[in-house]
């Protein structure tokens, strides 16, 4: 039965795309079997609020931001981890799906496997269900990103064995313990990219009375954020409008303020993934601490956060390979050898059991 249904996906996968997604909160990627990452852009969707139609979607739509008509919105599709706008979803999914097939279509609908943050409502995988299969879809399948994480890392998710992955996006950090191919404990905060960014812009306001953009902010921290102190002194230029004068400025900004500015957050990043190890069987966390943490996501590039991590909890923290696209190669993966992961993905409700 099992090789039978092998043999009917590999012969179906010949006549069709296979797609996958990561519709991160930042960023959104698309991978298809074969030619890998085709779309890696901002997660945002340019929309005309007079007819409810989308401008553009990605990068052009980032572009678009603070110099547009009243009218045009950018909006983005999962904020905080949920997503914010079916309709928008939906548009932005189609469109993904359309575009990743541009110049190879195949002659059946494509198959396609969405990373969905984890704890999704059953109304929310419908929706994203119903987005895919409006754009094109011809089988759809949806798998909590933690879990697709921990897949693209190529961690032994179907092992009895447990493994954490902690991704720190942009909207939100997901940590997720996993064994047996699904999800045992997990948490998801809103501590994440944005955040960091918010409190560099706090910072510069407070100790420096200037204020910064959203941009520039971003800019500093991949520049120079860092959680441990080196002896090499790390500096970024932030420009803005002086609080009091109103006019523009420009400071000099250290690592140092930095990380007295993202402090706090930090150590509420840290309080997660301890919450999460404390309510871990102990048999798992066992596991975990031989085989360590692994960080995935753009935030897991802040210069000394693994080391910071690994101190103050007494496990071996490491970042993943190419965090940033673990999720996506993780879709693949599973797309790749859809029997084997069945386990691993979300159910839709028409296949749910009732249990007794
Ligand atoms: P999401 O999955 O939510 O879309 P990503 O995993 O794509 O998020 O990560 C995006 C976040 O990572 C953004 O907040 C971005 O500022 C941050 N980021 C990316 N590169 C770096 C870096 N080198 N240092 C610090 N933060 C980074
Ligand atoms: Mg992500």
């Amino acid at each position: 039965m099992q090789t039978l249904r092998r043999y009917k996906d590999q012969i179906l996968g010949l006549f069709s795309n296979d797609i996958g997604i990561d519709l991160g909160t930042a960023n959104t990627l698309v991978y298809v079997k074969g030619r890998g990452i085709v779309i890696n852009e901002p997660s945002i969707v340019a929309m005309n609020q007079k007819t409810g139609q989308v401008v553009a979607v990605g990068q052009q739509a980032k572009d678009m931001l603070g110099r547009t008509p009243a009218h045009i919105l950018a909006v983005q599709p999962v904020v905080d981890g949920v997503i914010s706008d079916f309709e928008v979803t939906a548009e932005m999914l189609s469109y993904l799906i359309r575009k990743a097939q541009e110049g190879h279509t195949k002659f059946l609908g494509p198959r396609v496997a969405v990373g969905v943050p984890s704890g999704i409502t059953s109304v929310e995988v419908r929706a994203v269900r119903d987005a895919a299969r409006a754009g094109g879809a011809r089988e759809v399948h949806i798998i909590e990103e933690p879990l697709a994480a921990a897949i693209g890392i190529e961690l032994p998710v179907h092992e009895p064995r447990g493994s954490m992955v902690v991704d720190i996006g942009g909207g939100t950090t997901d940590v997720g313990v996993i064994s047996l191919g699904g999800i045992v404990n997990s948490r998801n905060i809103r501590v994440a990219g944005d955040r960091f960014n918010a409190d560099i812009i706090g910072h510069t306001r407070n100790e420096f009375k200037l204020v910064i953009g959203e941009k520039t902010a971003e800019e500093i921290k991949m520049a120079i954020a860092s959680v441990a102190s080196s002896r090499d002194r790390l500096e970024a230029i932030a420009r803005g409008r002086d609080v009091v004068t109103g006019l523009p400025r420009e400071i000099l900004i250290t690592d140092q303020d930095v990380r007295n500015a993202i402090g706090h957050s930090v150590e509420e990043l840290l309080e997660a993934v301890k919450e999460v190890l404390e309510s871990t069987p102990p048999e798992i966390v066992a596991d975990i601490m031989q085989r360590g943490i692994y960080l995935a996501g753009g935030g897991a590039l802040i210069r000394g956060l693994p080391e910071f991590l690994s101190s103050a909890l007494g496990v071996p923290v490491v970042v993943a390979l190419d965090p940033l696209t673990a999720v996506v190669r993780g879709t693949s993966v599973v797309l790749s050898d859809l029997d084997a992961y069945r386990e691993a993905l979300v159910k839709s409700d028409d296949e749910l059991v009732p249990t007794q």
